[in-house]
């Protein structure tokens, strides 16, 4: 396993749509073990192949450190409710900004095995389904933005106060 370079808002990469996984080779295994690692060492909640340069429609998600999730090709069946809250994107280091997502997402993937599973998520989960399977279509959060993207760190101040 590898931590990979994590690619940043502003290369072309990012705004790319990704191509179906059709099996799973050992060259994906290992971008998937990657991905996992690469996004536990930067603190993510969640990492989607374009992120670490690569145009395919894998997404691996972590909302509480000990629930690793892995989405290959996934695509979402339902959405339900709607959460209003502060963002962020390990693409987009040190800068947060509000968006609106469904409460309740329901999505169909296939797992490590290429088995096809659904999984649903609400909250936090849901914020993280929503924003990760994004990526795979080029886009990025701060399209979505509602006002000003703000740092991180003013953020913390604020929560402090
Ligand atoms: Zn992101």
């Amino acid at each position: 396993m590898a931590i990979r370079n994590i690619r940043e808002i502003g290369d072309p990469v990012l705004n790319k749509k990704c191509k179906e996984v059709n099996e799973l080779t050992d060259r994906t295994r290992e971008l998937i073990d990657d991905m996992f690692e690469t996004m536990y060492d930067a603190d993510g909640v969640g990492l989607a192949a374009p992120q670490v340069g690569i145009l395919k429609r894998i997404v691996v998600i972590d909302v509480t450190g000990e629930d690793p999730i892995l989405l290959i090709n996934p695509v979402i069946m339902e959405t339900s409710g709607e959460q209003r809250g502060y963002e962020g994107c390990l693409s987009v280091p040190g800068k947060n900004g509000i968006v609106t997502r469904p409460n309740y997402v329901k999505v169909k993937a296939y797992n490590e095995e290429m088995k096809p599973f659904e999984l649903e998520g609400t909250e936090l989960l849901a914020r993280a389904i929503c924003h990760e399977l994004e990526h795979l279509d080029g886009h990025l959060y701060v399209e979505r933005v509602e006002g000003e993207l703000v740092n991180t760190a003013d953020l913390v101040e604020q929560d402090e106060e």
